[in-house]
């Protein structure tokens, strides 16, 4: 068994213990202690890390009465000062007792009792026996657990006889027959917990519920406490400082603006889109003619920087309203892309040519006998030149 002194003091950074147990499985290294203050992940909290002189502690659990922690390298000596990582220690203390705090405010204020909870390392979340709850009543529960945050009241943790349990005002009652530890938040919360707390609820500083969502017939709330809490806020006001100077709005005018954006490229999207259809029937027009003066009954064209899609928009044109063929190249920077395409009645295998065309060059790509879409590297040039002999020798 092990003595757990976070018990008696959360606050405790540093400690002096004895190796009871050193195990080693699976290239992991364990140690157990007489005593510690490292904090296993348990009851919705994670473990704290730290070190055991100098070697570092990345995980600790517990099993049963005893706690094991995870050190990254064999430990040796028979004395032993830990150390735990308090800026993450406390974090979770805030993040703990800001649970309890909005746990006894959903009580009080909407009559809802806490399910359960999870204390992340990112965000916390607290799921609430209820299918709904309307945003008002959220705002009611998070402002009276800022209240009682604001009137700094004193947190203690004590154990309780379990006969006595039934007179106390308890949150929730809990299944145990053994001594049990219970935190209190003075005159509002009292809760069967073995978790690490703040002294007194100002250090809490700030409980935050930043979004919820529904999760099989009860509701998940996200929060923030403490430095987190702080922190969010601050993210926020940058990225309210940005829009303000890229939107040129002030806060109060940041949400109109952006509805006036997108009602406007509402408008440009279907304008562009008109554009675009006038635009293939110009071009599939245009590359029909030319072919027709040259007497030719293939379409060959080759565009820089187009998108691939009006491309085959503009080939599909061709090969559905004329008996003639299309080849489109398109041409970016480095790269290149070919377009090969026939009326259905005709017979040639598209996909046939692609072997002349990788003698070439090495290309991807591949479709079906009167499609083919093809990738290639560096100039065109040279399969342009093969695909017209193509279709010349085909006609
Ligand atoms: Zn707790």
């Amino acid at each position: 068994m092990t003595e757990r002194l976070y018990y008696a003091d959360s606050y405790l950074k540093e400690f002096d213990a004895e190796p009871v147990n050193l195990l080693e499985e699976g290239g992991k290294f364990w140690v157990q202690l007489d005593r510690t203050a490292f904090y296993p992940t348990s009851g919705g909290q994670m473990h704290d890390t730290g070190r055991l002189n100098d070697v570092r502690v990345t995980d600790v659990i517990e099993k049963e009465d005893v706690i094991l922690h995870e050190v990254a390298e064999k430990i040796t000596g028979t004395h032993l000062k830990g150390k735990i990582d308090w800026e993450r220690r406390f974090d979770f203390m805030q993040q703990h007792t800001g649970f309890h705090l909005l746990a006894g405010a959903f009580l009080h204020q909407l009559r809802l009792e806490t399910l359960s909870s999870h204390l992340g390392e990112d965000i916390s979340t607290i799921d609430i026996g209820a299918a709904s709850v309307s945003g008002t009543d959220i705002h009611r529960a998070e402002d009276l657990a800022n209240q009682i945050i604001a009137e700094n009241r004193p947190v203690r943790a004590a154990f309780a006889d379990p006969k006595n349990l039934p007179e106390l005002p308890l949150r929730k009652i809990p299944p145990v027959k053994t001594k049990i530890r219970l935190v209190e938040i003075q005159d509002f919360d009292l809760d069967p917990c073995g978790g690490t707390h703040v002294r007194h609820t100002g250090e809490v500083q700030l409980v935050k519920i930043v979004r919820w969502e529904k999760v099989r017939g009860y509701l998940r709330l996200y929060f923030y406490a403490g430095k987190r809490a702080v922190r969010h806020y601050r993210n926020l006001w940058g990225l309210t400082r940005d829009l303000n100077l890229e939107l040129s709005a002030g806060e109060d005018e940041i949400l109109a603006r952006v509805r006036d954006f997108k009602s406007v490229l509402k408008v440009q999207k279907k304008e562009i889109q008109q554009l675009k259809e006038f635009w293939i029937d110009l071009e599939a027009k245009r590359l029909t003619d030319t072919a027709g003066e040259k007497g030719l009954d293939f379409c060959l064209h080759l565009y820089e920087g187009i998108d691939p899609a009006d491309a085959r928009q503009v080939a599909q044109k061709i090969v559905r309203e004329t008996n003639l063929s299309a080849a489109i190249f398109i041409k970016s920077e480095k790269s290149w892309r070919l377009i090969l395409a026939h009326p259905e009645k005709d017979t040639i295998d598209f996909r046939d040519w692609l072997d002349d065309i990788r003698v070439i060059r090495p290309v991807k790509g591949g479709g079906r006998p009167s499609w083919v879409e093809v990738l290639g590297e560096g100039s065109p040039e040279e399969v342009l030149k093969r695909v017209t002999a193509k279709f010349n020798e085909n006609g």
